[in-house]
């Protein structure tokens, strides 16, 4: 049958709309393969990003012990967030205190690429970076949420990182234990006299200031604080909270139980990651890292925040733990030492001034505002509902 005059003359149109119509498909299907339209849409993460597909496998070595709930889920937070967000690209494995290094050998192993990441707290490392105290806590300084704050929107970070630059790592919080206990005594403390002589474990420059204060202060990891208290070594120990001290026991080995955590308000956690390690990643691994870090520094807190009180109960209702106010004289005390050790570190080590310069400044600030919300709040709560009582 022959064409129709129409059919002749509308031929070669219909002939270019189904070429442009291929045309339209083919850059579709090769937009989506790039990345473009695909990754927008979220149909093809493996192919997202910058085509990089190359597999990572990282190691991460802890000062904690293995399978310690609180300070060890950080970790393995972040391990298995960056694995599920990279789709398996970036894949890390959680070794405890010993596995591969011992706890205090962490930051030259990451330092030296023995590792790529370390879960510590940055004060562990006093003695070869002088300024990384001001990275978990000083005495009498910054909560959870104040040091946060400075670290983020502070300037704290970018201090941090210049700290640690010439160390070959990079920084990053990872958690926050709140406010933490004062620690377990042995034998109670009525004044500043029951302190002399005594033994403590208890690090950064809250050590200094316990020596300080006529105590002696030693450093020792939390896989062996049981044992140490157990057989004497030492006569009292903070370790963090009750949340955390209960995993490990210590109830067993001292009965007093004192607060408030006078040297460490709101200890933060650390990340280090081994920069040749870092920089090797494509960016959008990067980033994975950096949100992963934040994610599991928000998470610990969260946990703490949740689950101290009813392991508060558990000891004092269960265990017959002695729950202790650190007198007044003490208190005081400590915090005459803690204005000379900072005195001392600051004219020290010109890294530490500078840092102590941003965090005084950033802390002057935020506690004269939270002292009209947050301590103001908190005081006003508990008038109200103590008197409706
Ligand atoms: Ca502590």
């Amino acid at each position: 049958m022959a064409a129709s005059p129409l059919e002749r003359r509308y031929a070669p149109a219909i002939i270019l709309l189904l070429l442009a119509a291929l045309v339209v498909v083919i850059a579709l299907w090769a937009s989506e393969r790039s990345g473009g339209i695909g990754a927008l849409a979220g149909r093809d993460g493996v192919q997202a990003g910058s085509g990089d597909q190359a597999r990572y496998t990282w190691k991460i070595v802890t000062t904690w012990p293995k399978n310690l709930p609180g300070l060890g889920s950080g970790p393995e937070n972040f391990a298995r967030m960056v694995g599920e967000m990279s789709n398996g690209r970036l894949t890390a494995r959680v070794y405890g205190a010993g596995e591969m290094v011992p706890a205090f050998e962490v930051f030259d192993a990451v330092r030296q690429g023995v590792a790529e990441v370390g879960h510590g707290a940055s004060y562990y490392w006093k003695g070869k970076v002088p300024s990384s105290v001001f990275f978990t806590a000083i005495p009498f300084g910054m909560t959870a949420q104040e040091i946060n704050a400075w670290l983020h929107y502070g300037g704290g970070l970018e201090l941090w990182r210049e700290a640690y630059a010439p160390s070959n790592l990079i920084p990053f919080a990872g958690g926050n234990s709140g406010v933490q206990m004062a620690g377990w005594f042995r034998k109670e403390i009525n004044s500043l006299a029951d302190l002399q002589g005594l033994k403590m474990r208890i690090p950064g420059l809250a050590g200094e200031v316990f020596t300080a204060a006529g105590g002696s202060a030693v450093r020792i990891s939390g896989g062996e604080l049981y044992t140490s208290l157990q057989t004497g070594v030492i006569d009292a120990a903070e370790w963090v909270g009750p949340y955390n001290d209960l995993a490990l026991g210590l109830h067993e080995v001292a009965k007093y139980y004192y607060y408030p955590g006078w040297h460490e308000p709101g200890a933060m956690l650390e990340f280090i990651i081994n920069k040749d390690a870092y920089e090797a990643l494509p960016p959008d691994l990067q980033a994975i890292v950096t949100v992963a870090a934040r994610a599991a520094n928000q998470d610990m807190l969260d946990e703490f925040t949740a689950r101290n009180n009813a392991a508060l109960q558990q000891l004092v209702d269960n265990h017959g733990v002695q729950l202790r106010e650190l007198p007044d004289d003490v208190m005081q005390a400590f915090h005459r030492a803690g204005e000379q050790a900072m005195k001392d570190l600051v004219a020290s080590d010109p890294m530490a001034a500078k840092v102590y310069a941003s965090f005084i400044e950033f802390y002057d600030g935020v506690r004269a505002y939270h002292h009209i919300s947050e301590q103001s709040y908190i005081n006003a709560r508990d008038e109200v509902l103590d008197r409706a009582d």
